[in-house]
């Protein structure tokens, strides 16, 4: 092959690369927008149903990056995190926010130190990592709970001593 069938080849191939490349990135920007749009109705359907909002303040991208490269791989995790750089959690909690202060509703970002750990139903503060299991084990009410409900309960009382409060 000649250098001039060479160079054609290349060409065509650069061309159809750049067509494909412009294809992806316009799907990427089309879904983006749908799920923008998503988040923008659900904001408003639950600004409309609950009046008051209550976020926990956790920084997003700890969720969402990837682990240390020396760490053993986890797929389970890596989908976890892949799985919540798709759902963008931080652009929802931001569509609420500013959705919220249009609306006039009520909108707190507590913090989230703690939430997990501490009971709701006794307050006792558990010394245990809710890493590897959705339930946890309260020693002193002898039960196991699921550690996201019991956060969520946590949060609600966040927002009823703040709402309380004024
Ligand atoms: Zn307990």
């Amino acid at each position: 092959m000649g250098d001039e069938a060479v160079l054609r080849r290349l060409e065509a191939w650069r061309k159809q690369d750049r067509r494909l490349y412009e294809r992806v990135a316009h799907t990427n920007d089309k879904l983006a927008g749908r799920r923008r749009e998503v988040y923008r109705v659900l904001a408003a359907q639950l600004c409309h149903a609950y009046g008051a909002i209550v976020v926990e303040d956790m920084a997003i991208p700890r969720v969402t990056r990837p682990g240390p490269a020396e760490a053993p791989t986890d797929q389970q995790a890596d989908l976890a995190r892949r799985q919540a750089r798709v759902a963008a959690p931080g652009l929802f909690r931001s569509v609420l926010a500013t959705t919220a202060k249009r609306e006039g509703v009520r909108f707190i970002s507590a913090p989230a130190a703690g939430t997990t750990r501490m009971h709701n139903a006794c307050g006792t503060h558990l010394d245990q990592s809710g890493a590897r299991s959705i339930t946890m084990w309260c020693p002193v009410c002898e039960v196991s709970f699921d550690q996201d409900e019991n956060a969520a309960k946590n949060l609600l009382g966040t927002l009823a001593s703040a709402t309380a409060a004024t």
